[in-house]
């Protein structure tokens, strides 16, 4: 499952390519992974909005939009002229035809055939290199404390376990788990695949309605959470240290690998209860997590299965895990077999001699 480094490394590339684009069209070919509004409403609000920045929070990818006077542009092509035979049929879940036709019926800028979006047809027709110097003028690094005020909203995303998002130039080959396919008018396309499915796509028209989205996201552990924050979170609590790093709405972003790894680094059992650390220990639990996170982006995020980042590559950190899925390898500090329990159902991977049970 991506969690805050993949997801940090996808912004970060996307941030490069798309801030200052505007959505041109959208292609659902599952309309389940719409959370909100319907996907009918998706369909029809994204096109015409211009990507501003690509922000994050916790494992959310978030595209803070504003509403585009120029994107939805004539459609100089036909998706027929393109779209083979076989393509069109890859809209093959008779909801996602319906919505298509639908959007085609509703007459609004971006124009839509029967089953092939305007928004190929619009992406299709405009040159990219023309474009793509544009999106140099912004600033590429968006804080998570510039969250407020999108004039279009915000597009919000969660890939869960085994969501991906690809950027693409427009027509590149569909993946079998392409979900949702989200055009752009500099010829590229955000292809989102996702093979289990729990991945969602969020469309949001402000800054109210995306705080309900983010409403179980606790502060995040890189950008203003000082050690003296976290000391004061910890000591509100009595819970084990593994679930309790794991608990989105305690601290955002942390998933089994990076809470695995910060624990090792930190030298605490898994188990440890967190209202009986020294000020020692949350520092050391502090600088561990900070640590492991930074590490995790440093390599472009760990690829166990099926994380890869925006242009399809898989990244470098599983090469660098110190305990996650290292059972029975020595541990790097003493060389005691690293061992693997279950907690609150987790796999859970630790050096018994380093991280000890009080
Ligand atoms: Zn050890």
């Amino acid at each position: 499952m991506p969690e805050l480094p993949e997801v940090e490394t996808i912004r970060q590339d996307l941030a490069e390519r798309v801030a200052g684009r505007c959505f041109t069209g959208v292609e659902l070919l599952w309309a389940g992974c719409i959370d909100r509004p319907s996907p009918e409403e998706f369909a029809h609000d994204l096109p015409g909005k211009r990507i501003a920045a690509v922000e994050r929070r916790g494992k959310y990818l978030i595209f803070r939009l504003d509403q585009s006077h120029s994107a939805t542009g004539q459609a100089p092509f036909s998706a027929d002229d393109f779209a083979p035979p076989a393509e069109r049929r890859a809209v093959n879940d008779p909801a996602s035809v319906e919505q298509s036709t639908l959007k085609g019926a509703s007459g609004s800028p971006p124009t839509t055939s029967r089953l092939q979006p305007a928004s190929l047809r619009s992406s299709r027709g405009i040159d990219a290199p023309a474009v793509a110097a544009s999106s140099r003028d912004l600033p590429l690094k968006a804080q998570t404390s510039d969250l407020g005020t999108a004039p279009g909203g915000y597009l919000v995303i969660h890939l869960r376990m085994t969501g991906r998002l690809r950027w693409r130039p427009a027509g590149s080959e569909r993946h079998q788990h392409l979900r949702a396919m989200l055009a752009l008018d500099d010829g590229h396309e955000l292809q989102f695949e996702d093979q289990r499915k729990f991945g969602r796509l969020y469309l949001v028209p402000d800054d109210a309605a995306l705080a309900q989205v983010l409403a179980k996201v606790g502060p995040e552990p890189l950008e203003g959470m000082s050690r003296e924050a976290f000391h004061n979170l910890l000591s509100r609590r009595r819970a084990q240290l593994k679930p309790l790093l794991l608990d989105q709405r305690f601290l955002a972003g942390l998933g089994n690998i990076y809470v695995d790894e910060a624990l090792y680094r930190a030298k605490l059992h898994p188990l440890r209860r967190s209202d009986t650390l020294s000020p020692d220990e949350v520092d050391r639990l502090y600088d561990g997590i900070v640590d492991a996170l930074r590490q995790g982006i440093d390599n472009r995020g760990t690829t166990l299965a099926a994380y890869r980042d925006a242009w399809g590559t898989a990244g470098r950190n599983q090469e660098r895990l110190l305990v996650f899925r290292q059972e029975g390898k020595p541990c790097p500090t003493c060389d005691t077999p690293i061992a693997k329990i279950r907690i609150a159902g987790r796999g859970t991977h630790y050096c018994p001699t380093c991280q000890p049970l009080p």
